[in-house]
C-alpha cells in the first residue's frame, strides 16, 4: 500500500508466536508462511510506521515442555530462548528479501549472529526505519516472549503491542470450540486477568497494565489485516485500562 495511507501509530511492536511460522506443519519453520508474514510487516513499514517485532519459539521448543520431560527448567528455558533466535533470523531473511532493512537484537550475547541489546542503539535503528526483531526473549528463564514483548514495547516507547493470532480478537471462550463465543471490542487488563482470557500470560498483562500500554489482538491469517488495523479498519480487540 502507499506510504501516504494515514495511521494514528508512529511506532508499534508486533508479537507473534513461534507457531505462527509453522504453516500447516506441526514443528519448525515453513518458509512461505514466514514470507507471507514478512509481506504483512512490509505493508505496514511502507506506511512509515516504525516496527519492533518479538517472535516466540514454541514452534521449536518451550521450556515447560522440556522440564515436564525431566530436563532442568533453566536449561530448557535457555533452549526456548535460542529457538526464538532462529525464528528471528528467518524473519530477518524474509524481510530483507523484500528490501526491508532489519536488525536482529538478542537479549543473550551472540555477536556473530545478532546485535546485543542496547536500548539507545535499538531506538536509533527504529528512527532510521529499520525493523528491530528482538530475540532471545528477556534473556531470563521463567519468562515468556509475551513478557519480553511487553518489556521491549515499553522500553522502545511503542504506542501499542499488536498481538497477531489465529482469531480476530479476544473471545469469552475458545471460538474454535464454541460457535457461540463472543468477541470483545474492548476489554480491561483486569478482566483479562480475572477471567483468564488467555491473551498473554499474567505477568505480561500486568506489565502492560502498569504502564498503560494497549494490546491490540487481531488475526494474522487475514491478508492485509495488520495494515488494515493500523489504518483504522477491520475487527480486533483492544485490551486497555
Ligand atoms: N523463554 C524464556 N525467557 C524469556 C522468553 C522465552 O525462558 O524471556 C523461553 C521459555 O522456555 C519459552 C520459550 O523460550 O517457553 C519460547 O517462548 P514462548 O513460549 O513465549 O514462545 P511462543 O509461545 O510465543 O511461541
Amino acid at each position: 500500500m502507499s506510504g501516504t495511507e494515514k495511521t494514528a501509530f508512529k511506532r508499534v511492536l508486533l508479537k507473534i508466536s513461534g507457531e505462527a511460522l509453522m504453516g500447516d506443519q506441526s514443528y519448525g519453520l515453513h518458509p512461505p508462511t514466514v514470507e507471507r508474514i514478512a509481506r504483512e510487516v512490509k505493508s505496514v513499514h511502507d506506511m512509515g510506521v516504525e516496527i519492533c517485532m518479538v517472535i516466540g519459539g514454541g514452534n521449536v521448543f518451550r521450556g515447560l515442555q522440556g522440564s515436564a520431560q525431566g530436563m532442568e527448567r533453566t536449561t530448557a528455558d535457555y533452549m526456548g530462548m535460542l529457538a526464538t533466535v532462529m525464528n528471528a533470523l528467518a524473519m530477518q531473511s524474509a524481510l530483507e528479501g523484500l528490501g526491508v532493512f532489519t536488525r536482529v537484537i538478542s537479549a543473550i550475547r551472540m555477536d556473530e549472529v545478532a546485535e546485543p541489546y542496547i536500548r539507545r542503539r535499538a531506538v536509533r535503528h527504529l528512527e532510521k526505519k529499520r525493523v528491530c526483531i528482538f530475540a532471545a526473549g528477556t534473556g531470563n528463564p521463567y519468562f515468556t516472549t509475551d513478557t519480553a514483548a511487553t518489556l521491549r514495547a515499553n522500553e522502545m516507547a511503542c504506542e501499542a503491542i499488536f498481538k497477531g493470532t489465529k482469531v480476530d480478537g479476544v473471545y469469552d471462550k475458545d471460538p474454535v470450540k464454541y460457535p457461540d463465543a463472543k468477541r470483545y471490542d474492548e476489554v480491561s487488563y483486569d478482566e483479562v486477568l480475572q477471567k483468564h482470557l488467555g491473551v498473554m500470560d499474567a505477568s505480561a498483562i500486568a506489565l502492560a497494565r502498569d504502564n498503560n500500554l494497549p494490546i491490540i489482538v487481531f488475526s494474522l491469517d487475514e491478508p492485509g489485516g495488520f495494515r488494515g488495523i493500523l489504518a483504522g479498519e477491520g475487527t480486533y480487540t483492544r485490551v486497555g485500562g
